[in-house]
């Protein structure tokens, strides 16, 4: 897959040929659109163009085919007052994976996206949903593909008034930011720490642990197998058995890991209650993709949010 900018034309074409309007807008977005605060990027300079407000879809519509933006973004945030961002009223939960900036690339690069790390960050944003729904109990899991990663947006009601503490300490939970006290417990938040963990180490290489300050790091990667599989199956005292391993080896791989988890996820972006997101089904010029909702995560793939106009292009 190519990913290049769309020239201005190209954002005519899509939204005015390609682009359904309320059939492609997320049922979320619909229901409450004019109390959305809506930014746009017109030039590809960042979206500066903020506290937009839209009373009905068709306005929106009308804009959108109008002015064809670089970028279109939403709030997670509902206001009294969107057009001045004032009497806040509530703000999905949101979690934003970017391919560009997972830990333990070891395929494009940092800063750079292809599709190798695409499905990386695909199966980070299924297991931080697994995690709100088996550990958290939250129902409403909405995900759409950002154009660089992937976006999870939570409408159960009862996160939707949390403030940024709150989401903060949801955050750590849901991605195993902080090294559990007990990191044995069969259920629960050790489960949540050693399974983001085994998956991050699967990934590393010697240079990286070097980097991270890990001084036996070769010792580490010869019996990476057993500490990944005493990780996932929480048998943990499989951990101090290891030849040429010491407590405190083991100690600084584990907060290595930690702090690894923590950068799988944008944590600024869930805290935010005023954040904007990329509006789902609006075109990303960058990468000339289609940021759409995703009905079944586990079944996405690349395809689905490639444009007519990159496809009849590619398929001459
Ligand atoms: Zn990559």
């Amino acid at each position: 897959m190519q990913f290049r900018e769309a020239t201005p034309e190209e954002r005519k074409i899509y939204y005015n040929e390609e682009w359904g309007g309320k059939r492609d807008l997320p049922d979320y977005v619909l229901h409450s659109l004019s109390m959305r605060e809506f930014g746009f990027d017109h030039d590809g300079s960042g979206p500066n163009d903020r506290k937009n407000q839209f009373l009905t879809v068709d306005q929106l519509e009308s804009y959108l085919r109008t002015k064809a933006p670089y970028s279109a973004y939403v709030s997670v945030a509902q206001y009294e007052e969107p057009s001045l961002m004032k009497g806040w009223l509530r703000a999905e939960l949101a979690f934003d994976v970017d391919a560009k900036d997972l830990p333990a690339k070891r395929c494009c690069g940092q800063g750079q996206v292809c599709e190798s790390c695409l499905e990386e960050a695909r199966r980070v944003i299924c297991m931080i949903g697994d995690v709100l729904r088996s550990d958290l109990g939250l129902r409403e899991l909405r995900y759409s593909y950002s154009g660089r990663g992937f976006h999870l947006r939570v409408l159960d009601e009862a996160v939707q008034r949390l403030g940024s503490t709150a989401r903060n300490e949801i955050v750590s939970y849901v991605v195993g930011c902080v090294l559990p006290a007990d990191l044995s417990l069969a259920l629960g938040y050790p489960r949540v720490f050693r399974s983001y963990a085994a998956r991050i180490l699967g990934r590393l290489d010697e240079r990286t642990l070097q980097a991270e300050g890990i001084r036996r790091a070769a010792k580490i990667l010869e019996h990476r197998d057993k500490i990944i599989s005493s990780l996932e199956s929480g048998r943990v005292e499989g951990l101090r058995e290891l030849e040429g391993i010491g407590e405190q080896t083991l100690q600084s791989l584990l907060e290595v890991l930690r702090k690894l988890n923590s950068e799988q996820e944008d944590g600024r972006v869930t805290v935010d209650v005023r954040r904007i997101l990329r509006l789902p089904s609006s075109l990303h010029s960058g990468v000339s993709m289609k940021c759409v909702e995703i009905r079944d995560i586990e079944r996405f793939t690349l395809d689905q949010a490639v444009p007519k106009f990159v496809g009849e292009r590619v398929g001459g």
